[in-house]
């Protein structure tokens, strides 16, 4: 089946197309076919297309909404000029799949998009008001185009964390709140640490239930995950995607009396101090500077600047506490895993988490660690570190891609 996949921000939409079906997840060989993406929906958009094996196109037209986006995609991947193997018209797409970011408590796996579906999302709202109606304009979208005829599924990014015990989501609040707004921790990005232990399974040999890891995912967003027999036990997103780590631009872990602190020191309003929080904080809040680490890096390097230097090691610090209990939370782990754009091409980073672990037996070791980068996938540890230390580059969209077939098969979804 070739699966149509969809991420959709506020103002941006990331496609591909996969194609792959149940005996050919068996054989792990789903092909990614074509890729994209569109940014600066309602203005004058700027857009990247590429059909695998061919060069990257680069166009600009004015775009007005999700709709015509899509639209454009569509016609695109139906278009002489793509060139994508095996597509020629629209009954070549045979499924969407979406990414979507809160099913809170709703949905525990991926879905197929009914009506009813739809109206779980947007119950969803409330909780994720930034991301849900930039999914949500996608699968409008994808249902004026293809019509019924063509199922769509939602893969959200919280089901992961479904399986997490009450101790580890519940807040120490008064248990009528969780009760009456369902306050708890959801955890995010639960698609990529899902990936990750799926491939680390694969690199191991292990079964599911033999797999004990901790995920680190360094990107932008940043989250951790404590995986015991191969389930999500704990992650460091909370009820949104600001609690846990450090950053590109969200604080992470706060006291939550600085909120009425600041908004009276200041005169900010709560919103305003939303905003702060999840957007000017991080890495750029406390550099000053940017919250792209690797120009982070460079500034160190280069400057010796004082404030790109802390800006890192608080980055660094929190990680390795997180790492510590999360060790403590499932006595122990056999493997850690980085992955996310910095996990994955930062082998500084990644030494810089683990200096001082090494009585855990948790070491990276040279070369292997200044080795791995670019979309190489390995294992970064000494020899005779006790728990191992892999890097894995994550690919949310084929796991996408893998739910949207064994939904629409009726397959069993777990991985
Ligand atoms: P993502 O959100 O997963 O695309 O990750 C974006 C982050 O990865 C940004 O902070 C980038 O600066 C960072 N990143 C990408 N490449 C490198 C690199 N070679 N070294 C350090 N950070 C990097």
């Amino acid at each position: 089946m070739n699966i149509l996949v969809l991420n959709c921000g506020s103002s941006s939409l990331k496609f591909q197309i996969i194609e792959t079906d149940l005996e050919v997840i068996e054989q792990n060989a789903d092909r990614q076919l074509a890729k994209g993406v569109i940014e600066r929906i309602g203005s004058e958009a700027l857009i990247t297309l590429q059909a695998n094996g061919s060069s990257v196109v680069k166009q600009a037209t004015p775009l007005r909404d999700h709709r015509a986006a899509l639209d454009y995609v569509v016609r695109w991947i139906i278009s002489a000029e793509s060139k994508i193997d095996g597509i020629q018209s629209l009954n070549d797409i045979h499924a969407v799949g979406h990414r979507v970011v809160h099913g809170a408590e709703k949905f525990t796996m991926s879905v197929v998009i009914t009506d009813e579906v739809i109206e779980g999302i947007e119950d969803c709202i409330e909780l994720a008001p930034l991301h849900n109606p930039a999914n949500l304009k996608g699968i409008y979208a994808a249902r004026e185009l293809f019509g019924p005829g063509i199922p769509q599924v939602a893969v959200f990014d919280t089901s992961f964390h479904s399986t997490m015990p009450e101790t580890s989501y519940l807040y120490a609040i008064p248990y009528q709140l969780y009760r009456r707004h369902k306050i708890r921790r959801y955890g995010f990005h639960g698609t990529s640490h899902r990936y990750v232990a799926y491939r680390y399974r694969q690199l191991t040999g292990k079964s599911r239930e033999e797999t004990n890891v901790i995920t680190l995912h360094l990107g932008n967003g940043c989250s951790a995950c404590a995986i015991k027999n191969g389930e999500s036990m704990d992650t460091s997103m909370g009820m949104t995607p600001l609690e846990g780590l450090v950053m590109g631009t969200r604080c992470g872990d706060l006291d939550p009396s600085i909120l009425e602190y600041l908004s009276h020191k200041e005169g900010t309003s709560f919103g305003e101090i939303d905003t702060l929080l999840n957007k000017q904080s991080g890495l750029l809040g406390i550099s000053g500077l940017t919250n792209d680490m690797r120009d982070l890096l460079d500034e160190e390097r280069e400057h010796q600047d004082r404030r790109a230097k802390l800006a890192i090691d608080i980055f660094c610090h929190r990680a390795k506490k997180y790492i510590g209990a999360y060790l403590a939370e499932m006595g122990g782990a056999d493997a850690l895993i980085f992955t996310g754009g910095i996990g994955e091409n930062s082998p500084t980073i990644r030494q810089r988490i683990c200096a001082g672990l090494e009585w855990l037996g948790l070491t990276t070791g040279e070369p292997h660690n200044a080795q791995t980068f670019g979309g190489r996938e390995g294992e970064i540890a000494t020899a005779d570190s006790r728990i191992k230390i892999f890097v894995i580059p994550t690919n949310e969209e084929l796991l996408i891609a893998r739910d949207t077939v064994r939904c629409v098969k009726n397959a069993p979804r777990r991985w």
